[in-house]
């Protein structure tokens, strides 16, 4: 029967004497190496058995054991088989370990020669930590030693496993048992002095040299990559925190910096109106370029180096990258921009552009102060970070955008609702009291003659109220969508106010109306209906919201004639209730009232102001309001071109 016991355990109980300890994978390569140099460089024709535990692990030293195949005929490899791994007699004999048997886990190195032996028997022990990428840390408990009595013994042990794998390679075997003194009845003659102590010790460092160096190159190689993997975490994270563009590209340029120290990194957005450098980082000793003009569109540098041949990446983006500024024949013929990247120490530059599908939104640029070769994975980097920068970019203007919408439903919301309530309030209340004027008069034809003249009168005031809502509605909507028809000429703009005050009988129940009009005014481009429209609501307005014991002004200012453009400015000031600073604006909004519809003490519809500002603007000239503050009176500017 096979057995598949672990020969660390079959060796402690032949020799008790046995001490194991732990070995990391590096040190027990760094000897094996060091005890298979013994047999390739020495005279001595061993015999070597070797047990890899997996044939992955053999298949990294298949071709040293190649060579010790070709020095000593008595060779026998180990390994448990994965794929391709089975049992063989070219160079040297191969035994197949099933997978059950305990040799699997163990890696043996036994070298019986007629001058020296060497062994080392260890087996797999679980690490304390799992470290599973690292095969470098992997542990193993054992021993190793050059004694011959244990290395016999060993490799008798060995012998006999591999006899029952394959019997057909027993006389092999036996004829090994002979040569090297391996049988019961004899003692191995040879002693471990004939090895070279120097030569095995240094060996044994170079291996464990190489080791640690790799060691070090996979850790460097674990930080680069986790520091990169921190830049592109720390930046989404800024991405999925902030719809602030200027957030997410401050956090871009900082986190990039980090990674290439020495230089400088700046981020373009592809804004014509905006050429100066925003957003950078640069390492101390470099001089900044914030706040220069290195916009894209005039960017010597990037459309010099559009003319050159171009390091075109996988995703066919045009990434641009420039070892050596100094060896670019281009750059190079360019005085002008020779001098300003000297003067700003690039040495070599890179520069991968931010794409959102065809769109261009920006560009980010990389210099380092000396020639520096691009590497891969920098490129690769920068591209991943541009790519998640195009996408922030796009989903903050998607963002903004819907805001502005969001915005523009809300005031359609609130225009829907004041529309509702005052059209409500402002047809229903003339309408009620027609009604009940009409009805008196129908129902009652015994009325005193001076009552029924006061119904007709009433009933004729709302009926005129409420042509002018119906009015105000119509000329709003023919300004909006501009189907009013205007006839600018030169007019007198005395004669349109003397016509509009022509109404305004002075009486004690409205605010005297003073005017300071210059005698020689210019006359004026406008549109006369336009005008009269605005100075009458404009004084409506005033009259509405004075006291009558309340002051209106009416005044002109003649333009400055040495100014190309100069306009007529046109007041009208009143010493009424005023208007709060933050609605000096807002007054102008179609249905714009400030006291809601229900307290209001006077008529209106809130569409005059939204009236007379399209027609002052339609008219080329330009309208405001300006007050001190509630109860402080208020003032209204116009402005009209003058012929
Ligand atoms: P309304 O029909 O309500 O007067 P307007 O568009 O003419 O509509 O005016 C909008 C709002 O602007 C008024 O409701 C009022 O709150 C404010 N306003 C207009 N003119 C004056 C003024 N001379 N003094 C104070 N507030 C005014």
């Amino acid at each position: 029967m096979r057995t598949q016991n672990s020969l660390l355990q079959d060796l402690r109980q032949a020799l008790p004497q046995l001490r194991s300890q732990i070995y990391f994978k590096a040190s027990l390569t760094a000897l094996s190496h060091a005890m298979e140099d013994l047999v390739l460089s020495g005279t001595d024709k061993p015999l070597v058995i070797a047990n890899f535990q997996q044939e992955r692990f053999y298949r990294q030293e298949a071709p040293r054991y190649q060579k010790i195949g070709e020095i000593t005929d008595q060779v026998y490899v180990l390994a448990a088989p994965e794929t391709a791994f089975n049992e063989g007699s070219v160079s040297y004999m191969t035994v197949a370990l099933s997978p059950d048997d305990q040799l699997a886990q163990e890696w043996h190195l036994v070298i019986v020669g007629h001058h020296y032996s060497a062994c080392l028997v260890c087996r797999e022990h679980a690490a304390p930590i799992s470290t599973p990428s690292l095969d470098e840390v992997r542990q193993f408990q054992g021993f190793w030693t050059f004694d011959p009595e244990i290395t016999v013994q060993a490799a008798r042990l060995l012998l006999e496993r591999i006899v029952d794998y394959r019997p057909e390679l027993a006389p092999k075997v036996r004829l090994a048992e002979q040569e090297y003194g391996l049988t019961q009845s004899s003692l191995p003659t040879q002693t471990s002095s004939e090895i070279d102590p120097n030569l095995f010790v240094d060996r044994m460092v170079n291996y464990l040299q190489a080791s640690q160096y790799r060691l070090l190159n996979a850790y460097r190689t674990i930080a680069s990559q986790e520091q990169k993997e921190r830049l592109v975490n720390s930046i989404a994270t800024a991405i999925r925190r902030s719809l602030n563009p200027e957030q997410i590209l401050s956090v871009t340029v900082s986190e990039l910096g980090q990674v290439f120290r020495l230089g400088r990194c700046l981020l373009h957005r592809d804004q014509s109106d905006c050429p100066e450098v925003e957003y950078e980082s640069v390492a101390p000793g470099l001089e900044s370029l914030r706040g220069q003009v290195w916009s894209l569109a005039s960017h010597p540098l990037f459309q010099k180096t559009l003319e050159q041949p171009q390091v075109e990446t996988s995703d066919s983006e045009r990434t641009i990258a420039i070892a050596d500024v100094s060896q670019d024949l281009g750059i190079q013929s360019d005085a002008d921009l020779k001098a300003q990247l000297q003067r700003y120490q690039i040495g070599s530059c890179l520069m991968v552009p931010i794409r959102y599908r065809s769109n261009l939104l920006g560009l980010l640029e990389l210099h380092q102060p000396d020639a520096h070769i691009w590497k891969a994975d920098e490129v690769a980097l920068v591209e991943t970070i541009s790519a998640q920068v195009a996408v922030a970019l796009m989903q903050a203007q998607a963002y903004s955008r819907l805001e502005v919408l969001n915005h523009q439903l809300a005031d359609l919301e609130r225009t829907q609702s004041n529309l509702i309530a005052i059209v409500g309030h402002e047809l229903r209340t003339p309408l009620s009291t027609i009604q009940v004027c009409l009805e008196s008069l129908a129902t009652e034809p015994d009325m005193p003659l001076n009552f029924q003249q006061i119904m007709l009168e009433t009933a004729l005031e709302d009926s005129e109220r409420l042509r002018k809502l119906v009015q105000d509605f119509l000329t709003l909507s023919r300004l909006e969508s501009g189907a009013t028809r205007w006839f600018v000429e030169p007019i007198s703009f005395q004669e349109c106010l003397d016509l509009v005050l022509s109404r305004y009988a002075s009486s004690s129940d409205q605010p005297h109306i003073g005017l300071d009009i210059p005698s020689q005014l210019p006359l004026v481009l406008v549109d006369g209906d336009g005008l009269i429209e605005v100075l009458s609501k404009l004084l409506d307005n005033a009259c509405k919201f004075t006291p009558a014991d309340g002051k209106i002004m009416i005044s002109a200012r003649i333009p400055e004639p040495d100014l190309a453009d100069s306009k007529l400015e046109v007041v009208i000031a009143d010493t009424g209730r005023g208007i709060e600073s933050s609605r000096l604006e807002a007054v102008f909004d179609r249905f714009s009232q400030e006291e809601g519809f229900l307290q209001r003490t006077v008529g209106g519809t809130g569409l005059g102001l939204a009236i007379c500002r399209r027609t002052i603007e339609a008219m080329n000239g330009t309208i405001w309001a300006e007050s001190m503050g509630k109860n402080l009176g208020s003032e209204f500017h116009f402005t009209v071109g003058v012929a």
